[in-house]
């Protein structure tokens, strides 16, 4: 199962990737890792997804990521009795605390505190945006809108108050359920949604001690402000551009994007672009030029991964949504000005030995005949350092730990392959030779660059450089034993 790209693919699973199927399908179309919203889908739901991955990972033999997004401090409306219902412009509709399910006259808002801070004339958004209302009257449990831009509203939409400052906690009581209950599970990243400050992610972090690494979405004006903080904290990023573009103008996340992409891929940390990828292939099979045209950006700004929200959750054409990222991927990355780009942008602090031997290996690939940088990695770091030099050729990281593995499938060109623990560097060489012509990324007559760490088992301790010939005959000829 080797992905002919260095972009990941995320797949968000929903109603239209539940069952097993669909869900190998959408794997091997491409998706590298597999996302539960936990804003849709009851832990019932969650945990049958998330064991028909496993599944798959067991069946494939092949390690897959899963992140798991944290509904945060997210408004949502509640549900329609006919599951969805169309406000024309120009007519009234009705916010209000009422948990009965809604009509096309009004919906439940469950969240006390808006209704608080709301005032005539503030402008409330549905749907990332596309649904917009004017509160012409509002009390302590109700708000009188009328529709500016009308739309299809439906179950649990998001809500955005942009002129209205909410005081909400970063993590609710749902939460810190979902949160342990995720944890408990088994998955590799938790997404934390409007993370607004570094203590956000501290108070995350202390909370999944250590059983899943921390992915701060950027999606509030705030964390844009705070983004250097928040980047050093967390583990990865994620552009979340739905609600980016509802918090603030439109025009302003194309450039927001430019720099998170290059801000996390200069800390080597794995970013995702997220939202409204190939929104149009919801409905049909074709994206629109627009949309590939995005995607693709993405690819060329040099992020790890790009993402399908509702494409593969909610859509009628899952599968071929990841078909078409796959797509566009091999597409820009044969494109000799994806290879210009790429490393143009290439502007990394030498700050460690681990920095000098990543770069070293990425030159020394490009030098000679080489045909991979096999790396062996505990933690995971050492190799998103290698992803981070972007090299040509395909990065190959070894690791004894599953978790590592696994967290790596969201970095740029990283292909991961478990090992058992090493503990001589022969050892280790052979193993990456034996890896690397197993899964066909070489044969017999080919070379390698293999870097590991000596001694072994420590994590950052990446201090030794090795081009070994793939011929394991030859790999240690004439050396004294
Ligand atoms: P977020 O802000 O976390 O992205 P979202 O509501 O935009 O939340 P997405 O996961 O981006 O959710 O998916 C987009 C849409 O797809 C949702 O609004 C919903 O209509 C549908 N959807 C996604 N996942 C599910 C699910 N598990 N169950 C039901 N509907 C889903
Ligand atoms: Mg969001
Ligand atoms: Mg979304």
């Amino acid at each position: 199962m080797r992905r002919l790209r260095n972009v990941k693919i995320v797949a968000t699973l929903g109603p239209a990737s539940s069952d097993k199927e669909t869900i190998r399908a959408l794997f091997e179309a491409g998706a590298d890792v597999f996302r539960l919203n936990m804003s849709h889908g009851s832990h019932d739901e969650i945990r049958e997804r998330h064991a028909i991955i496993r599944e798959i990972e067991r069946e494939t033999g092949r390690p897959i990521g899963i992140l798991a997004d944290l509904q945060g401090p997210k408004l949502r409306c509640g549900t329609f009795a006919r599951g969805e219902e169309e406000l024309e412009e120009g007519q009234g509709f009705r916010l209000d605390l009422d948990p009965a399910e809604g009509d096309a006259t009004r919906v439940c808002l469950p969240h006390e505190e808006i209704f608080a801070a709301l005032e005539p004339g503030a402008n409330l958004l549905v749907n990332d945006g596309k649904i917009r209302l004017k509160v012409e009257r509002c009390g302590k449990d109700f708000a009188d809108c009328t529709v500016i831009a009308g739309g299809t509203i439906s179950n649990r939409k998001g809500v955005n108050v942009p002129d209205v400052v909410l005081p909400l906690a970063a993590l609710s009581d749902k939460d810190r359920k979902d949160l342990d209950f995720v944890c408990a599970l088994g998955v590799d990243w938790l997404a934390l949604s409007f993370v607004q400050r570094v203590e956000d992610v501290e108070e995350a972090r202390a909370l999944a001690a250590g059983r899943a690494a921390i992915l701060s979405k950027i999606e509030k004006p705030a964390a844009v402000k705070a983004y250097d903080a928040i980047l050093a904290a967390s583990d990865g990023i994620m552009v979340a551009r739905g609600d980016l573009g509802v918090e603030l103008p439109v025009q302003n996340v194309p450039p927001i994007q430019k720099r998170l992409v290059r801000g996390a891929r200069m800390a080597a940390k794995p970013v995702i672009v997220a939202t409204q990828m190939l929104e149009s292939m919801i409905e049909s099979p074709m994206p629109t030029r627009a949309e590939v045209s995005d995607v693709a950006t993405a690819i060329y700004e040099g992020a790890d991964a790009v993402m399908l929200s509702a494409e593969s959750a909610a859509g009628d054409y899952p599968v071929e949504a990841v078909q078409t990222m796959n797509n566009v991927a091999i597409e820009v990355e044969s494109d000799t000005t994806y290879r210009e780009v790429i490393e143009a942008s290439r502007s990394v602090a030498r700050e460690s030995v681990a920095d000098a031997i990543v770069s070293a290996a990425r030159e020394i690939a490009e030098t000679t005949d080489i045909k991979a940088i096999c790396c062996f990695t505990h933690s995971g770091t050492t190799a998103t350092l290698v992803a981070r030099e972007r090299p040509r050729v395909p990065i190959i990281a070894l690791t004894p730990l599953t978790g590592a593995a696994r967290r790596l499938c969201l970095t740029w060109g990283t292909f991961c392959e478990l090992t058992g623990e090493v503990e001589r560097f022969k050892m280790a060489v052979v193993s990456a030779v034996r890896a690397t012509r197993d899964r066909g990324f070489a044969d017999e007559t080919d070379m390698i660059v293999v870097t590991a760490g000596i001694p072994f088992n420590v994590p950052g301790s990446t201090n030794i450089l090795r081009v070994a010939p793939c011929d394991e005959r030859l790999i240690f000829k004439g050396e004294p034993e």
